[in-house]
């Protein structure tokens, strides 16, 4: 029996042997197409020497530095590499382990620029429901996924509160148009700041494209800005959790690129290592660090492992070859493919309510009617279900349901690598489609 606490105490996961580009080998049975990036992250696949090279190399060299005592090349220059051209004015990056921790360091650096600035009271974080923004104590109480945030609410703290989310499918109304559905959610926006008292807000925080939560939604046009607006009205901060849909997932480097905006701090984190090293990091304007620069001259946080020097030199050889290799066209190029190939395929199931996302994150969500858009019972766990039918067809795609606002979103996740070529999309979407016959017919 494992000794591993596991996820399911139930069934114990297959043990991973091997992994080659796009395919993953298991102790038994035959290799499987990772098709989700295990949840976004394995944006180069697995085994690219040049990454494993690149490890290896830093960690003879020197594995470890305190970063009470040292910076290290690898860091600093995967810090050039993504704000040495200042992207929409961000200009500092600081790097940590996971995407909850990204999350962690975001609001304590909005919290702390708003004490360096003389406005003590701002302590309020205004973010959306049907969103994640991570497991840790703070990440999960700022984010709206009720099922995960449920069992610990009296050891969240009070500081959070949500407004509805940029999510057409299920919450536009029937005859809204998209201009009258964001002008809603801005009104609903103001509405909280001025409920909450408007100076009172450090920050308002979303994904761009919503992921795990509900399925790769993406914002109708006009949406960021109109946010960005409220927030601007009340001198507020615009975080954006770009965890999942970051570093090129999207095809542009950022999401926020395709949105019209740019944040004052961003979280990154899947991408950014692609799975060889545990590594996020948030990325924040100049005037936010010159805030702590001219004040107390520190950023009042830190962790043990921050910029670890192995993680750095694996997210730098990541990075380097997003570039070199030009992946981003091969993501909006394979994203393209991919939705023809998910709509010729899913587009008249009986059971596929939407199908939706962009670059190389789509997913498919499942209903009982599509008519009615109504949701399957949460009993028959049809995303679970089809996450098994498709490892047995052997595609690995990411599951996703819970109850939320009392509607049971079933959904899986089809991001590939960006090294993904035509005949591997063809392929996935060839084996999917005989894993969503097997569940649903
Ligand atoms: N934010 C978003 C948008 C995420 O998708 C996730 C992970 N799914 C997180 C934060 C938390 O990241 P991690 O699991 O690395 O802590």
């Amino acid at each position: 029996m494992s000794r591993i606490l596991h996820r399911s105490l139930r069934n114990e996961p297959l043990l991973a042997v091997s992994g080659r580009g796009l395919m993953v080998q298991g102790a038994t049975g035959a290799p499987v197409i990772d098709a989700s990036g295990g949840a976004a992250v394995a944006c180069l696949g697995h085994g690219d020497e040049r990454v494993v090279e690149a490890i290896t190399r830093q960690a003879r060299q020197i594995a470890y530095a305190h970063t009470v005592f040292f910076t290290c090349q690898a860091a600093e220059e995967l810090a050039d590499l993504l704000v040495g051209h200042a992207p929409g004015g961000l200009t500092h990056a600081y790097f940590v382990s996971s995407g909850s921790e990204a999350m962690e360091a975001a609001l304590k650096l909005a919290r702390q620029y708003f004490l360096e600035i003389g406005q003590p009271q701002r302590h309020r974080f205004i973010a959306r429901r049907q969103s994640y923004h991570g497991n840790t104590l703070g990440a999960l109480g700022l984010g709206g996924n009720f099922a995960r945030r449920e069992p610990y609410t009296p050891i969240l703290a009070d500081c959070f509160s949500h407004v509805s989310p940029c999510f057409a499918y299920r919450f536009q109304d029937a005859g809204e148009s998209d201009a009258d559905y964001v002008a809603r959610l801005a009104a609903e926006l103001e509405d909280e700041f001025q409920r909450l008292g408007p100076d009172k807000v450090a920050a308002f925080v979303a994904e761009p494209i919503v992921g795990a939560t509900s399925g790769c939604v993406t914002a109708l046009p006009g949406y960021f800005p109109a946010m960005r607006a409220v927030c601007d009205r009340h001198g507020a901060l615009l975080i954006l959790d770009e965890v999942m849909c970051g570093m090129g997932r999207s095809g542009t480097l950022h999401a926020w690129e395709q949105e019209g905006v740019a944040p004052d701090i961003q979280t990154i984190a899947k991408g950014l290592g692609g799975g060889y090293q545990p590594i996020g990091a948030i990325l924040a304007q100049g005037r936010i660090v010159e805030a702590l620069a001219a004040g107390s001259g520190a950023f009042k946080h830190g962790h043990t492992y921050q910029a670890h020097p192995v993680a750095c030199a694996a997210a730098l050889a990541v990075q380097r070859i997003i570039r070199e290799d030009n992946l981003l066209a091969n993501v909006q190029a394979m994203g393209a493919r991919l939705e023809t190939a998910l709509q010729e395929r899913f587009g008249n199931h009986a059971n596929v309510g939407d199908i939706r996302g962009r670059g190389l994150f789509w997913a498919l969500e499942f209903v009982e009617d599509r008519a009615s858009r109504k949701t399957f019972a949460p009993a028959r766990k049809i995303n679970e279900a089809v996450k098994d039918a498709a490892m047995a067809a052997g595609v690995m795609i990411y599951p996703m349901g819970g109850t939320i606002d009392g509607r049971q979103g079933d959904h899986v996740i089809i991001a590939p690598p960006y090294i993904a070529r035509p005949e591997d999309i063809d392929e996935i979407v060839a084996r999917l489609g005989r894993a969503v016959d097997a569940v649903l017919g």
